[in-house]
């Protein structure tokens, strides 16, 4: 699929904001080489270490669920390829920031040179383990996880403002993707679909 086909796909179920920033930052330059002529696939692709770069509609579903705004702060646990750190980055604008934790050092790496290749000066990818969240920031406006966990981790919510989202994809096998509004005595929880995504490691 070319480019353009891909975003006309996305125009027709998400906004222009989302739309726009899949327009702006390069696919091709968070795959691996030899993937670069498929690198507008609809598809989630290998990156190594067994990580993927997520499906482009699976994430712009993940994105429209965050409700992001200009001048967020974010935190994303799985940095992967960097590819939905630099779509954060522009829905965010230059006064939001990205916080994104990766758990495998050459992913973090790779992350780093990929955002780099697109001149994003607002995302940090930190080797960390995500699951216990990054308190140094806290607390995030947003919080996502792209990587399938069985539970969302306690200490996310902790860090979570109130008011804000975490999306994340929860569950063994099969994942749902689970919305939590952090309300000030309770959570909202919605979930949609089925999806999968590569595990958590605890
Ligand atoms: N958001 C990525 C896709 C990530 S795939 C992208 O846009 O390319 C999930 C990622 O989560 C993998 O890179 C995996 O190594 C990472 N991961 C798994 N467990 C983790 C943990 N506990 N903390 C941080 N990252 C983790």
């Amino acid at each position: 699929m070319k480019k353009e086909e891909l975003l006309r796909i996305l125009g027709n179920s998400y906004s222009k904001e989302i739309v726009d920033a899949f327009k702006r930052v390069k696919r091709e330059n968070f795959v691996l080489e030899e993937d670069k002529n498929i690198a507008y696939e609809d598809e989630a692709l290998a990156i190594g270490y067994g990580a993927t770069i997520s499906q482009p509609s699976t994430i712009a579903f993940m994105l429209k669920l965050l409700e992001i705004k200009k001048g967020m702060k974010i935190l994303e646990i799985g940095a992967g390829s960097g590819y939905n750190s630099a779509l954060m980055s522009r829905l965010v604008g230059g006064k939001g920031r990205i916080y994104t934790l990766e758990i495998v050092p050459e992913l973090a790496e790779f992350a780093r040179k990929n955002l780099k290749k697109e001149r994003i000066g607002n995302v940090k990818a930190i080797l960390w383990d995500g699951s216990l969240g990054y308190s140094e920031e806290a607390p995030y406006d947003r919080i996502i996880v792209t990587a399938a966990c069985a539970f969302v981790p306690e200490k996310l919510l902790e860090q979570l403002k109130t008011n804000g989202i975490l999306v994340a994809p929860v569950g063994e096998y099969e994942q749902e993707i689970v919305k939590i509004v952090k309300r000030k005595n309770r959570l909202e929880r919605e979930s949609f679909g089925y999806f999968r995504f590569v595990p958590l490691r605890t």
